[in-house]
């Protein structure tokens, strides 16, 4: 017998002792047919409560993704019928935004939220699961990860710090960023300052620019005062809120480097191992929500926005010429081998992410590809 079913067995178990101990005791038990005796009573079962901390990379109540871990607390709550309550912390409140992962990895909070990218101080693997320059789409990322073995293998690489990750959310297409001087060759990226994290960042080095990190509570400033030259983040909704539109004058598109990057929420392993299934069913059905409703949510909101800027403050929407583009391509291919070379962990992933990029890419060459030529 294995473990699920002995589980079942010894919760049917402990149900219906329960349920026929709380029957006895309120005088039900008497006044029920036979047959409904053996039923699950699962409102009269005294049920543990969890309270529960979610620290964030997020500013607190941040658009779309801090209003989706917002989200998150509460779906889980009304699906557990307040069993699970979650206290949602915004980067800085509980914790420096970028230490979540270690804490939920101790037990200092049991959910995080961020993107796996963050983490690749800890792992360079970590940034696979977010997104690689060139790389999948929403779609094709959400294909990887569910139905394509990417979930199995983003289990097994963050089981070594005691966390279960789930994806979370999607970005969509990026836009390439905000820039003071024009991009017309790769010879314009040399000596170039551009905030830029993860893999993206490394071939921009390859390009003879230098990749700055910065938090994104830091940017605005830093390009204000020329600290950087340029910087990307995410797309036009969240960049006018930023107001880079304010201290740049070039935003070009498209976001080459972050293709459709994977938001995630993960939570401490023990923890997690150590609930029902009814409650890990139910925090994995809100992360598949959640997932959703990211999307959705920067979809629907992404071309308002990428019009006010163009037409309420003139913002000179650029795109990068297709020999920029195919440059920084052969610098991704370079970046990649350099990477999956010193590090097995990243070699196994992106074998997978690769070979099902290469798949994907074909099926889109004729579904895709083709409709989006009729847009
Ligand atoms: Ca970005």
């Amino acid at each position: 017998m294995n473990s699920m079913s002995k589980n079942k067995i010894n919760r049917k178990n402990f149900i219906k002792k329960t349920a026929l101990a709380v029957a006895a005791g309120t005088g039900i038990l008497s006044c029920k047919p036979q047959s409904e005796t053996k039923e699950d009573f699962p409102a009269l079962i005294t049920q543990k409560k969890y309270k529960w901390k979610m620290v964030t990379t997020w500013p607190p109540n941040f658009p779309v993704l801090g209003e989706a871990c917002n989200y998150f607390a509460q779906w889980v709550e009304e699906m557990t019928g307040g069993q699970i309550t979650i206290n949602v912390y915004g980067g800085g409140e509980l914790i420096p935004a970028m230490e979540c992962f270690e804490a939920v990895s101790g037990g200092a909070a049991e959910i995080g939220s961020g993107a796996s990218y963050y983490w690749a101080g800890r792992s360079p693997a970590t940034q696979f699961f977010t997104s690689v320059p060139f790389g999948m789409n929403a779609q094709q990322m959400n294909s990887w990860l569910y139905a394509g073995g990417g979930q199995a293998l983003w289990n097994e690489l963050y089981a070594d710090y005691n966390l279960v990750p789930f994806p979370a959310g999607n970005t969509g297409v990026q836009m390439a960023g905000w820039f003071n001087r024009e991009i017309n060759t790769i010879e314009d990226f040399k000596g170039l300052k551009m905030r830029m994290p993860g893999l993206g960042g490394k071939v921009i080095e390859k390009a003879g620019g230098s990749a700055v990190l910065s938090a994104g509570s830091e940017i605005y400033t830093n390009l204000e005062r020329g600290v950087i030259d340029a910087t990307e983040w995410i797309g036009p909704y969240h960049d006018y809120k930023m107001g880079f539109h304010k201290i740049a004058k070039y935003y070009y598109a498209p976001g080459w480097h972050e293709t459709g990057s994977t938001l995630e929420v993960f939570f401490n392993k023990r923890l997690f191992d150590g609930l029902e299934p009814r409650l890990k069913a139910i925090l994995e059905t809100a992360a598949y929500r959640m997932n959703a409703w990211t999307l959705a949510e920067f979809e629907a909101k992404n071309n308002e926005y990428l019009q006010k800027l163009i037409h309420e403050e003139n913002v000179e929407l650029r795109q990068f010429s297709s020999d920029v583009l195919s440059q920084l391509k052969e610098f991704t291919n370079e970046m990649l081998d350099d990477i999956t070379a010193n590090d097995t962990a990243s070699a196994k992933i992106y074998k997978s992410y690769d070979a099902f990029h290469k798949n994907i890419k074909q099926w889109a060459s004729h579904s895709e590809k083709p409709y989006h030529n009729l847009l």
